[in-house]
Formats: C-alpha cells, structure tokens, sequence
C-alpha cells in the first residue's frame, strides 16, 4: 500500500509526532529530530523516547515509515575546514538522535560548494561526511535528498547522487529521498505518467531504484527547470494533479514514505485524503 504522510510538528517533544500525523490521517511522517533552527539542543528524555515509540506503535508506525530530516543549517559539504567540522557534528548528533528513537533513516540535503571549490571536490566531502555519520551509528541510513539545485546547492542531478553513494563505504545505509517539486525545479519533466516512469527510468540507471527510501509530494510554484525550491500545494502549481494520481497507482513506490511539505498544514488532511482518492480511481 501507499504511505502517505507529512512532515509534522514536534512542538511539546517528539513524542508528539506520531499523534499528529494520527490525527491528519497520515500513514508516514517526517520529523525534526531536534530544533532545526539551532546548532545544538539538549539531549532526547529517555521519557520522551520511550512515549514515541509506544505512540508509534499504537498508531501503526514502523520505522521504514518514518523519515526524519535534519537541521537546514547543516552543509557536509562545506569547503571550510572548521564550519565542516560543526556540520558534521550536528549531523553525526541527529544521526544518533535517529537511531535513539528506534528509526532507521535520516534524510538530509547533500550540501553546496559555495563556489568556492570544484563540485567533485564537494560531493567527495559529503561522502565522507556520511562515512563518519555512519562509523558513529549501527542501523541508521543517511538518506539523500535531491534539491531543486538552487544557489550551490548539489544533488539536483542523478549523477550528483550517484557520485556521493558510490564513494560511500556500506552502501546498504545510503538512500535517496525523491522530491516532486526538486525534481521538477532542476528540470525533471514529471508532469504526465510517461514522462514521470523516464525519470524513474533515469534514476534507476544512473543511481539504483534500489535506493529509493521516501519521496516528497510537492507541486511546484516555479516552471520546469527554474532552480527555485518553491513548493505549492499538491495540485496547485505547475506539476499538477496527474503525477500525483500516476505516483499513488504507481507499484515501484509501495510502503516507501510519502511525505507532504506543502505550505498549508491545515489542508494535509484534505491531501492525503485526496491522493488515497486517486489511488482507488479507475486508471
Ligand atoms: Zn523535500
Ligand atoms: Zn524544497
């Protein structure tokens, strides 16, 4: 089945993550595992820890179905020695916050060069960057995100992705966490069932569909190819309904988390119900 879900709020502590995807009628969720706004933050309650994983058991989360994601101010690929070190703290931090909670991925954004190195020589910190991650933890995968490529941002091509997990060491914790509206920003058509299996067809040859852990659903403000990560609601923008309809009936991304981070968290409700709606109409 599909899992569709959004990224929800931690307000009040973890713990209430899984309530508050329950509650939208969600059957995934993303998470901060922390403030994401700050560099460092206390360490998790061991009260709070164990009050999420019974909330997502109750609720009928596995882990395969929740994809927390880090802090934005994290870059494993930064060229400057000591502003890497910070980032790959925080990360490595996040990383073992994950793997407190009993969850099994973390997905992040790869980093930009700043242009003040080659691209290769960014994507190559990165991977390293992960490898450090994944020496200080046992069962997390550090699940890459690609971006719409705005700024200097890397991993807006499959190729950028694909460089990063082949220098990673245990390829079995890397994946790839899919967004609609960063695919279509960095110039992956998506808008029709056709063109939408070419770039899976694409990201399966160049990286691996085994990869795959989660995708984003976000329609995007920006036309194809614009390099701006505005996202829109599903339907809304200029990727429009019919990818949506062609990912919920498509069978290569069963039980993988669905992810909404649209701008209006008051309708996520009414989206995931709109995308399970698709999913039982008539191809
Ligand atoms: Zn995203
Ligand atoms: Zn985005």
């Amino acid at each position: 089945m599909k899992r569709v879900g959004a990224h929800v709020s931690i307000s009040g502590g973890v713990e209430n993550a899984p309530l508050n995807a329950s509650s939208i009628g969600a059957k995934a969720f993303a998470m901060f595992t922390r403030n994401q706004r700050q560099w460092h933050s206390a360490p998790l309650d061991p009260a709070s820890i164990e009050a999420f994983k019974v909330n997502c058991s109750e609720a009928g989360f596995l882990p395969q179905h929740i994809l927390p994601h880090d802090s934005y101010l994290i870059n494993l690929g930064h060229p400057e020695p000591e502003k890497l070190e910070k980032s790959r703290q925080a990360f490595i931090t996040e990383m073992q916050r994950t793997e407190e909670l009993g969850l099994v991925m973390l997905n992040f954004h790869p980093g930009s060069h700043l242009n003040l190195v080659a691209e290769e020589e960014s994507l190559g910190l990165i991977a390293a960057s992960v490898n450090l991650a994944l020496q200080a933890t046992r069962n997390v995968a550090a699940v890459i995100e690609n971006t719409a490529g705005q700024g200097s941002n890397l991993g807006f091509r499959f190729e950028q992705i694909a460089s990063i997990i082949e220098q990673v060491g245990d390829r079995s914790r890397v994946g790839v966490c899919l967004d609609t509206c960063h695919l279509f920003a960095s110039g992956y058509d998506i808008r029709t069932p056709e063109a939408f299996d070419d770039m899976l067809g694409e990201f399966d040859r160049t990286v691996g569909l085994r990869y795959l852990r989660g995708m984003h659903l976000n329609d995007a403000k920006q036309q194809l190819g614009s390099r701006v990560d505005r996202h829109a609601c599903i339907g809304k923008g200029m990727i429009g309904a019919d990818a949506f309809a062609h990912i919920m009936r498509h069978p290569a991304l069963d039980e993988i988390p669905l992810i909404l981070e649209t701008p209006d968290a008051e309708g996520w409700e009414g989206e995931i119900a709109m995308l399970y709606g698709f999913a039982e109409e008539e191809r």
